[in-house]
């Protein structure tokens, strides 16, 4: 269902679309397919909220009320988020949970930055001026989500553009749709008011186009693939929209060999294999010195070994299966190519009972040099390259000879090496002897082809609000009189 204006209704056009189980690959559920029918009255209602409801008139604390009340029901409902999740993406329980708690928490933040950090600045100009800025939301927020993490990345979007007073349509992405859709009852259990919060579920040529297309939507958030923001910006150029991108990457672990080995060793694991390797912020490449490459090498291939693929909804479950069919081959083709490119190729091996899911195994990809396609591109499975490296100016070119730039991790115990090689890296987050974790007053993007603009902290409300600048004259100041005679 389409949940427009307050109501959950069917689509106009009486057409839906099959979501398709990453462990069996059935069918769980018919989604109604939405298209620009659907995303011009689900615009038109945001926009009537933003411009004559009562959510831009309210008090700034009542508001914010809405966005604590949204993370309280979140948290009564975890385990069944978790559980949809998981079902939904493949992505093991243990992890999906572990996302639903970082969902409430989006809203919460949120609630308390807006009413304690979004502060204007304000410039006495002599005795003359006084120069204050202010920041007011913008209107309609159009909100495009991928389908890795869907209900985390899609509740970090949606509690700073809400928090900070404007409206919402959000276009989820059309092979996860189930957590979108308990999003939306969730807050229409808060009792938003009717249009504040919109979701249309739909493909990204059709549905997605028509957001990015539409005048009112005055803002784009976009996370996904790096050609689809580009398309995206090229769609909506002739409306100068405004955008925010987290795009893909191909970040670089770099392990020296003074780092603390199994503390480098489990980071660099779980960097790759968690969330399926389906993570945007993945070390899927691993650049480690050549003088401990071989014992690293050997400890990898002991850890792939022992990961534990399953089924999503089994607690131990550490690798479960990839989105859909069509990644599953994608990732597949990789692993072919890698061979193909003089790569050695080394997998676990995957349980027997397993075979209708779309498990990819664990995969290391050895003796693999950058130029490789397999050393450039987004991936996006659980599938690390290794390349090795002689020193400290070798291991920083390797990892800038990419067009991605979203993160990096290194691991040294020279503390002035850490931080030397962690500002050579071009990348938009770094990290030193840390796997990643983000505390949420911390912006978070990526630069090259792996983003525009940060998203996160009070960088949110570089985004979501317009900075106005009031000049105001103290007394008489000077004014050229053109045209007065004396
Ligand atoms: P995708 O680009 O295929 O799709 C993302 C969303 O865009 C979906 O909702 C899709 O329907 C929509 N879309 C597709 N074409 C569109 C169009 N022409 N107009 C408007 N909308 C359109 O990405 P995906 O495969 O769902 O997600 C995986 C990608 O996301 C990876 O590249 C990953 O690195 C990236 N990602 C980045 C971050 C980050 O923060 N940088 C986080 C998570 C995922």
């Amino acid at each position: 269902m389409q949940y427009i204006n307050g109501e959950f209704i069917p689509s106009q056009s009486g057409k839906s679309f099959r979501n398709i189980s990453p462990f069996t690959n059935n069918m769980i559920n018919e989604v109604a397919e939405g298209g620009s029918a659907e995303i011009n009255a689900a615009v038109a209602a945001a926009k009537e909220a933003f411009d004559n409801g009562p959510w831009g008139k309210m008090k700034v604390a009542e508001r914010l009320d809405y966005i604590r009340k949204i993370a309280d029901i979140i948290d009564a409902h975890a385990d069944e988020i978790a559980y949809l999740e998981a079902v939904d993406t493949g992505l093991p329980i243990s992890q999906t949970k572990k996302q639903a708690a970082r969902a409430s928490q989006n809203f919460r933040f949120y609630a308390e930055t807006v009413s304690t950090r979004m502060a204007g600045e304000a410039y006495q100009v002599d005795n003359e001026f006084l120069n204050y800025t202010i920041h007011k939301p913008i209107g309609v927020a159009g909100l495009i989500t991928p389908w890795n993490a869907p209900f985390m990345l899609e509740t970090w979007k949606i509690a700073p553009a809400l928090a900070t007073g404007n409206t919402v349509v959000l276009k989820p992405a059309e092979l996860s749709p189930l957590s979108a859709g308990r999003l939306a009852e969730i807050i229409h259990e808060a009792e938003l008011p009717n249009g504040v919060f919109n979701v249309v579920h739909g493909f990204g040529e059709t549905a997605g186009a028509a957001l990015v297309a539409h005048p009112d939507a005055k803002l784009i958030s976009f996370t996904g693939e790096t050609v689809t923001g580009s398309e995206i910006m090229k769609n909506g150029a002739d409306q100068l929209k405004r955008y925010s991108m987290e795009l893909g990457g191909k970040s670089p672990i770099i392990v020296f060999d003074d780092a603390d080995f199994d503390r480098a060793l489990d980071a660099a694991v779980w960097g790759i294999f968690s969330f399926n390797g389906e993570r945007c912020t993945a070390n899927s490449r691993l650049l480690v010195q050549e003088t401990i490459k071989d014992k690293f090498v050997a400890a990898l291939k002991e850890r792939i070994g022992n990961i534990i693929i399953g089924d999503p909804l089994d607690q131990q479950t550490e690798v479960g299966p990839l989105i859909s069919a069509e990644h599953y081959e994608k990732v597949k083709s990789y692993i072919k190519i890698a061979a193909e490119e003089g790569a050695d190729v080394i997998s676990a091996d995957i349980p027997a009972d397993l075979s209708k899911g779309n498990y990819v195994a664990p995969t290391l990809l050895l003796n693999v040099t950058n130029g490789m396609r397999v050393a450039q591109e987004e991936i996006f499975g659980p599938v690390m390259a290794v390349i090795s490296f002689k020193d400290e100016t070798e291991a920083i070119a390797l990892a800038n000879d990419v067009t991605y730039g979203l993160a990096g991790y290194v691991w040294t115990k020279d503390l002035q090496r850490g931080h030397r090689v962690a500002q050579a890296v071009d990348s938009g987050m770094l990290w030193i002897n840390s796997q990643n974790v983000r505390d949420l007053r911390i912006p978070f993007g990526g630069s090259k082809h792996s983003g525009i603009g940060r998203e996160g902290g009070h960088y949110a409300f570089e985004f979501y609000t317009e900075t106005q600048v009031i000049h105001v004259a103290l007394g008489d100041h000077h004014i050229p009189q053109f045209g007065k005679k004396e």
